[in-house]
């Protein structure tokens, strides 16, 4: 297992850590900043130094409970103490990106009732699928007209964790389907922007709406019946 700090603090952008394996391709260690690769948010990049060497780290995954950073060359051994470091500008962009997407998916629900049924997401850009039978041909321009007055509402994200018994009785928490969830995951992980959305996830996030900027619908397209895709970007 590795204590990962960005669950708690999306906001860290280093810290010191000690290396517990090397091997792989990739490096764990016993805390770390990195987000690993999953739900929809790519893994961080960045690098990691130690006395007398630095590797930079081009991908973050997942395996058996631990996060590799993935590294381009000759790795520190372990016990080795090393400085941790993401590359700041793409996370940041990344949580604004994310930020974005869940108020997508509460415009989109509470305007036109539909649900997410999939999404993917670059630094700056994203696309996500609803489940959604038709759509006009002004759609995106009014999705875009409501995202961007629930993000200019300035609400406060807040990341917090609640026992699995009380997540599964949130009302708000049954649209997200958060009984899918392994039954292992006690207590789950809420991302909560205040008045807007609020579901089980483990991804980075901005600390209010009003950091993510103006963002652009750049295109909708039918991927066959009852199912939609639109992307975003995100301007500036
Ligand atoms: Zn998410």
């Amino acid at each position: 297992m590795t204590e990962e700090l960005a669950l708690r603090d999306a906001y860290l952008r280093e810290t010191g850590a000690v290396v517990v394996e090397a091997g792989d391709g990739g490096v764990t260690l016993d805390r770390t900043v990195f987000y690993a690769r999953g739900g929809g948010q790519p893994g961080d990049t960045g690098s990691l130094s130690w006395d007398g060497g630095s590797v930079q780290v081009t991908d973050t995954v997942r395996r058996e409970g631990a996060v590799l950073h993935l590294c381009d060359g000759a790795l520190p051994s372990a016990g080795t103490p090393v400085r941790a470091c993401i590359d700041w500008d793409r996370r940041y962009l990344l949580m604004r990106t994310h930020t974005a997407l869940h108020v997508l998916s509460a415009v989109v629900w509470s305007g036109f009732g539909a649900k997410v049924t999939g999404g993917n997401m670059e630094p700056g850009r994203a696309r996500m699928d609803f489940e959604l039978a038709g759509m006009s041909a002004d759609f995106g321009r009014e999705v875009e007209a409501r995202l961007a007055a629930a993000l200019a509402g300035n609400h406060t994200v807040t990341v917090m964790f609640l026992p699995r018994s009380q997540a599964l009785a949130d009302p708000d928490l049954i649209r997200t389907k958060v009984s899918l969830l392994p039954g292992s995951v006690d207590p789950v992980r809420i991302v909560d922007i205040a008045g807007i959305d609020r579901q089980a996830d483990g991804g980075t996030h901005v600390a209010s709406t009003g950091e993510v900027g103006e963002v652009r619908v750049v295109g909708t397209e039918s991927k066959g019946r009852g199912n939609k895709r639109m992307r975003i970007e995100l301007t500036g």
